[in-house]
């Protein structure tokens, strides 16, 4: 089974769609919270947290992404998101690192991803979350 992704086209300031075809045939729709997408298929190597702008390379543990790939620090996500995506109110896990072969076709983004978080913004947003596993909000 071959699942591809066709016509990816951003929706509105930070997201993209893409229609999404399998075996030929336009089965749905795909889409996510990353505005710059060189690759739309394999995950976003982020070189920075979006916060704080510290440097998470390719190797680095202190990576932790959404489902969306929205990618901060472990401490950002541990003392100011408390494990609430300000994004799309998912949970983090640390981002696997791409083993060398994978890297040297598909290079980590040299794109400096920065969109430090409006915490009044977010705020409401957390404290509705954050008692709840990620899977239950
Ligand atoms: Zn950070
Ligand atoms: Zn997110």
């Amino acid at each position: 089974m071959q699942a591809f992704l066709f016509k990816v086209y951003e929706t509105q300031m930070g997201s993209w769609t893409a229609d999404l075809k399998i075996q030929g045939f336009k089965m749905g729709k795909a889409g996510g919270c990353c505005l710059y997408l060189p690759y739309p298929i394999m995950l976003l190597l982020k070189p920075n947290c979006e916060h704080c702008g510290t440097l998470l390379p390719n190797n680095s543990e202190d990576a932790m992404i959404c489902s969306y790939e929205c990618t901060f620090c472990r401490n950002c996500v541990a003392d100011l998101l408390e494990n609430v995506c300000p994004n799309c109110g998912g949970g983090f896990v640390q981002r696997p690192p791409r083993p060398a072969m994978g890297l040297r076709r598909h290079p980590a983004s040299t794109v400096t991803y920065l969109k430090p978080i409006d915490m009044q913004a977010f705020l409401p947003l957390k404290k509705r979350l954050v008692h709840l596993a990620p899977t239950e909000r």
